[in-house]
């Protein structure tokens, strides 16, 4: 089926979101998923959350978060996939991206959660990577993760309405950090927003600098160049998993493996030597 839908897809613009729990994302991707379809265009919200299958409740498992945007029959909300691991989490993701387009939503928004690996699945799916910041974000340096930073294209200070001081403080801390991190696209440099997603301050003006990212992004080739190393990627990915899965199902592997590990456990064989020993096994 999504061979079939291949043609149909790729339409939308994919943004991927992502911050610390707390920071604003569903109140945030309300506001502008309430914005967009009012301009005509259809939204589908997704989500990558590996964490759901542990803790039972996905991000978006609550909808009442999108109250507005969920019961609009021109958007679409489905939670993250629950099943295990973040590479299979992802994998899902990457097809209901694919599906959604097919259906015809122009914009696809991609949450995640600001934990682990899973950012990088998300900025590894999208066409543009945000980053949601809280307007305290500035004063601690840890919360200006060198490895997520470096993969957002637009970095954007939420709750500018508690503390407008605070705010444009955090956003001069995130330029000056920017100017000194570099960036994954020689076309594009990373803005810097403020916005209050509670009260919708800001919105219009991201979205403004969305699409000045499209632009810039679309002459320059960067655009359709990510989409075809995202394909790349997620294909070895897959080809990697599927390995990964014969191998410990293949007969042979699995009557050696226990002794074998046992033996690296006890330091009794090098780990490069068994390692070797079991890929022989296989084929
Ligand atoms: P998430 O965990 O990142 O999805 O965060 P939520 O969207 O659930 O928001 C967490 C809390 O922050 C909620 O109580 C929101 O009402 C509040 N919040 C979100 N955005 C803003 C904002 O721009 N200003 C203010 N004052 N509160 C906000």
């Amino acid at each position: 089926m999504l061979n079939a839908l291949l043609p149909h897809s790729g339409n939308a613009f994919r943004i991927g979101i992502s911050g610390v729990p707390g920071v604003g994302k569903s109140t945030f991707i309300e506001a502008l998923g309430l914005l967009l379809i009012e301009r005509g265009e259809r939204v589908a919200v997704l989500a990558v959350d590996p964490s759901s299958a542990v803790g039972g409740g996905s991000i978006l498992g609550d909808k009442t978060r999108m109250e507005r945007l969920s019961m609009d029959p021109r958007a679409f909300i489905r939670p993250s996939p629950s099943s295990g691991t973040l590479g299979g989490v992802a994998d899902k993701t990457r097809e209901a991206i694919r599906l959604c387009e097919a259906a015809g939503f122009t914009v696809v928004l991609v949450e995640t959660v600001g934990v682990g690996q899973s950012e990088a699945a998300v900025a590894g799916m999208t066409d543009l990577f945000v980053l949601l910041q809280l307007p305290n974000a500035g004063d601690d340096l840890q919360a200006i993760k060198r490895g997520v930073t470096e993969l957002a294209d637009l970095i954007v200070v939420n709750k500018a309405d508690l503390d407008a001081d605070a705010a444009t403080g955090a956003r001069s801390q995130f330029v000056s950090a920017l100017k000194i991190m570099g960036h994954r696209d020689q076309a594009w440099r990373p803005e810097v927003l403020q916005v209050s997603a509670l009260d919708g301050t800001g919105m219009e003006e991201f979205w403004q600098a969305a699409c000045r990212f499209r632009e810039v992004q679309t002459s320059s080739g960067g655009f359709e160049q990510r989409r075809r190393a995202q394909d790349q990627s997620w294909m070895w990915e897959r080809i990697e998993a599927g390995l990964r899965e014969r191998f410990r199902r293949h007969p042979d592997v699995r009557a050696a493996l226990t002794s074998l590990s046992d033996e690296v456990r006890e330091g009794r064989v090098a780990a490069s030597v068994a390692a070797r020993r079991l890929l022989d096994l296989f084929n």
